[in-house]
C-alpha cells in the first residue's frame, strides 16, 4: 500500500487539524496508508516515534480544534543538507515517498528543496551505506504537495489561506468587545493586528468592524494623515458616534517610512483631539481557537484535493500548491506562488511600496 505521510509546519493556523483529517481520510479511502509526522520537519529529521500511521479514527474530533494537534516547528536541522539526508532517511525506512505538508512560505519552499534534492539524497544514503541500493529502488520520485496555513493570508494565486477566516473572526468578537467599553466611556482604541507584510487581517477587519482609520504595510499613510486621521474621527464624533476605533497591521509605515507604532496613533488622538485612548495589542488570541465554518470547509476540501494531487502526480508534473480561486479548489505551481508572495515581501522590506501594491493589484487582474 502507498504511504502519505502528511505535517502541519510554521506557524500554527485553525483548519490545520481539519487539513490533516482530509488528508489522513481520503488516503485512507483511496487505498493509502496515512502517517502523521509530529513536530514539522523536526519529525522527518528525528524520526523514531515522530512519524506514526493514523488510522481513521485517530483524527476524530479534529475538524473544529484550533492549532495544529500533530504540533509545528521551526527545524533549524531541515534548512542543512545534513538534516534533510537525515529525514530521506526516516521517509525511506518508513517507507513514505509522498508528503502533503501544510504551512506558510518558507514551509513550502523547504519542501521543494526537498523534492529536488531527493535523487541526490537517496543515491549519498547508498554511497555512505546508510541504505542499501534494494531499499531506496520502490522511492525514486518524492511527490509533494502544498497546503497554504497562515492566519495572515499572505500566500499569492489563492484568495484564501487555511485559518484567515477565523482569526479575523476572532478579531471582529475582540474589535466588538472593545467597542462596548468605548462606547461606554466615549474612548478612543487603538487595535494592532498581526500582519507583517500583509494588511488583510487589517483591512478586513476594519471593513467589517466599521473602524475609523486602518494602518497597512502595503501601503503607508500619505503626508499630512495626522491631520485627515483627525478631521475623519472629530466628524464621526461630530455626528454622534461614540467611540472610535483605528486599526493598525503589526507592519504598517508612517509617512517616514519607520515602523507606526499605535502609541504614537494614541499620542495624537489625546493630544489633538483630548480623547481619552487605549491601545489594545490582540497579540496571539488572533491565532487560537476554534476553527470557523469557512476554514474547516477550506482545509476538507483541499485535503482531499491534495491526496488527489499526490495519487495523480508524474516525475513531470511541478510542485502543486493547493488554491481557493472565485471558490473553485485548484492546483497551482508552488514555487510560482512562493517566488510571487516572497517579492511582495521584499519589496515591503526595502519601502518599495508602489512595487508591492502593483504586485497585490495584479493577482487580481489576472
Ligand atoms: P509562517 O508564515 O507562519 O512563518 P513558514 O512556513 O513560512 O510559516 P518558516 O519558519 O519560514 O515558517 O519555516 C518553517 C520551517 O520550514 C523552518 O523551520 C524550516 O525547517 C523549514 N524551511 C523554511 N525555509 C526553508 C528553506 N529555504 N530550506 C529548507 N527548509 C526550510
Amino acid at each position: 500500500k502507498r504511504r502519505i505521510g502528511v505535517m502541519t509546519s510554521g506557524g500554527d493556523a485553525p483548519g490545520m487539524n481539519g487539513a490533516v483529517r482530509a488528508v489522513v481520510r481520503t488516503s485512507i479511502h483511496m487505498g493509502c496508508e496515512a502517517y502523521a509526522i509530529y513536530e514539522g520537519y523536526e519529525g522527518l529529521v528525528q524520526g523514531g516515534d515522530l512519524i506514526k500511521q493514523m488510522l481513521w479514527d485517530d483524527v476524530r474530533g479534529y475538524l473544529s480544534r484550533g492549532g495544529t494537534l500533530i504540533g509545528t516547528a521551526r527545524c533549524m536541522a531541515f534548512m542543512e543538507r545534513a538534516g534533510r539526508l537525515k529525514a530521506a532517511k526516516n521517509m525511506i525506512l518508513n517507507g513514505i515517498d509522498a508528503l502533503v505538508i501544510c504551512g506558510g512560505d518558507g514551509s513550502l519552499t523547504g519542501a521543494d528543496l526537498f523534492r529536488d534534492e531527493w535523487p541526490g539524497l537517496l543515491e549519498e544514503l547508498v554511497s555512505n551505506g546508510e541504505l542499501k541500493a534494494d531499499d531506496i529502488q520502490p522511492y525514486q520520485h518524492l511527490n509533494i504537495v502544498g497546503l497554504v496555513g497562515s492566519i495572515d493570508n499572505d500566500m499569492s494565486g489563492t484568495d484564501a489561506t487555511i485559518g484567515c477566516y477565523s482569526s479575523l473572526e476572532r478579531i471582529c468578537h475582540a474589535v466588538d468587545d472593545v467597542f462596548d467599553t468605548a462606547a461606554s466611556h466615549q474612548r478612543g482604541f487603538v487595535i494592532e493586528v498581526m500582519g507583517r507584510h500583509c494588511g488583510w487581517l487589517a483591512l478586513m477587519a476594519s471593513i467589517a468592524t466599521g473602524a475609523d482609520f486602518v494602518f497597512i504595510p502595503e501601503k503607508p499613510p500619505r503626508a499630512g494623515w495626522e491631520d485627515q486621521m483627525c478631521g475623519i474621527v472629530r466628524t464621526h464624533r461630530q455626528r454622534g458616534k461614540r467611540r472610535t476605533i483605528i486599526i493598525i497591521a503589526e507592519g504598517a509605515h508612517d509617512v517616514n517610512l519607520t515602523k507606526i507604532t499605535p502609541n504614537q496613533v494614541k499620542d495624537l488622538l489625546t493630544q489633538r483631539l483630548r480623547l481619552d485612548t487605549r491601545v489594545t495589542i490582540l497579540g496571539h488570541t488572533q491565532r487560537g481557537g476554534q476553527a470557523c465554518f469557512y476554514d474547516r470547509w477550506l482545509s476538507t476540501l483541499q485535503g482531499v484535493e491534495a491526496v488527489n494531487a499526490v495519487l495523480e502526480a508524474t516525475p513531470e508534473t511541478a510542485t502543486p500548491v493547493i488554491t481557493i480561486r472565485e471558490n473553485k479548489i485548484e492546483r497551482s505551481d508552488l514555487m510560482e506562488a512562493v517566488r510571487l508572495t516572497k517579492s511582495v515581501s521584499k519589496a515591503i522590506e526595502r519601502k518599495d511600496f508602489d512595487k508591492a501594491m502593483e504586485l497585490r493589484d495584479a493577482e487580481f487582474k489576472e
